[in-house]
């Protein structure tokens, strides 16, 4: 009888360590690019560990640095990994990894903010959105200098199916600031529930993987580390444009310790705050004095779709802005302006 199958695994040949790497090359961490360095290769296999099995997949890591999360990812078994940094000071390290691992790892010198991740993979790894997620993977200790601009992005390139999510429901395994992460899990009524645990969570599974101190990055941060994972859904739990519920988001938690009706009353110029505000508020059936905190995403849902129903009806308002209706009344006011802002001579 045949014995148990040996699944073939690959194990990268001994390489000079990472702190090793760091001297070599003479990387001291750059502060202005958020660098603070994993050295601690269990701890990279943890984190890499969160993102599932990626035995045989494609994978693409933000910021490798030095490359230690990179070594966890290739040990891992991932079959493609590709790899943008944007500081060149790291791509002779990375290219003598390449050179360890080959045909697995891709390395571009490039900034992930505007990297075309829609063109980095083969068409083949597509699955339709509504199936399983693709065997693509997104995994990155973040700078925390873009890690929320950054997810912000991804998150409207879920709702659009753009960029990384062309290949269907491509899963995110990323580091954050301890605080933000905890801001991107928050659930309802939560002193940390805000704009991004709504934009977050109305389009994906989030999960909050663990925390790594401060103490195990070489330079250590300010602040401690959370590892999240997200999933995106299938049907988003608002079916709203981005824009609009990031909208409708952002005004609601404008002012953070006050019922969430004044938040909404922003949404609307001055002559029809109150009476707007009124009927969204009553088409919405959400509690006016609910603190934004409190909102469930089903409440938003209601409010993102009253909103747009008022849009429809009102020419303009949908580019309303109240900060620049303030901005223009402030003009006005200024001696020697005219109704449209502009100076008299
Ligand atoms: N992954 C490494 C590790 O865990 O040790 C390094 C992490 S360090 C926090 C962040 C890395 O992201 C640095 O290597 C930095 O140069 C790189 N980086 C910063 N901004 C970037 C950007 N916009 N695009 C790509 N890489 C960036």
């Amino acid at each position: 009888m045949a014995g148990p199958r040996k699944i073939a695994s690959f194990r990268l040949p001994p390489l000079p360590t990472i702190g090793e790497v760091i001297k070599l090359y003479n990387l001291r961490a750059e502060k202005q690019l958020s660098q603070n360095f994993l050295l601690d290769m269990r701890l990279t296999d943890k984190i890499v560990r969160q993102a599932g099995s990626l035995r045989d997949a494609h994978v693409c890591e933000v910021g490798p640095g030095p490359g230690g999360l990179t070594r966890s990812i290739l040990n891992a078994g991932a079959a493609d990994l590709l790899v943008v940094e944007k500081d060149n000071r790291f791509i002779p390290g990375l290219k003598l990894l390449s050179e360890a691992a080959p045909g697995k790892l891709r390395v571009v010198h490039g900034d992930i903010l505007t990297y075309r991740m829609d063109r980095g993979f083969p068409d083949v790894i597509t699955k339709a959105w509504e199936d399983d997620p693709p065997d693509l993977h997104i995994i990155g200790n973040l700078p925390f200098s873009v890690s929320t601009p950054l997810i912000i992005k991804w998150l409207e390139n879920i709702s659009n199916r753009t960029g990384p999510f062309v290949y269907g429901r491509t899963r995110l395994t990323l580091t954050f600031q301890k605080e933000v992460a905890e801001r991107l899990t928050a659930s309802t009524a939560s002193r940390q529930r805000s704009r991004l645990s709504i934009m977050a969570q109305y389009l994906c599974t989030v999960k909050s993987c663990f925390t790594i101190p401060g103490r195990a990055f070489i330079p250590k941060p300010e602040v401690d580390v959370g590892v999240v994972h997200f999933t995106p859904l299938v049907q988003p739990q608002i079916q709203k444009p981005f824009k609009l519920v990031e909208k409708v988001v952002r005004n609601v938690f404008q002012f953070r310790r006050k019922r969430c009706r004044k938040g909404i009353e922003m949404l609307f110029p001055e002559a029809q705050r109150l009476e707007l505000a009124e009927v969204m508020m009553r088409e919405a059936d959400v509690d006016p004095t609910l603190r934004p905190t409190e909102l469930s995403i089903p409440d938003i849902r209601a409010l993102a779709d009253a909103y747009s129903h008022l849009c429809s009806e009102n020419q303009g308002l949908l580019t309303y802005d109240f900060r620049e209706e303030l901005r223009l009344k402030h003009l006005n006011r200024r001696p020697g302006s005219s109704s449209n802002g502009t100076q008299q001579p």
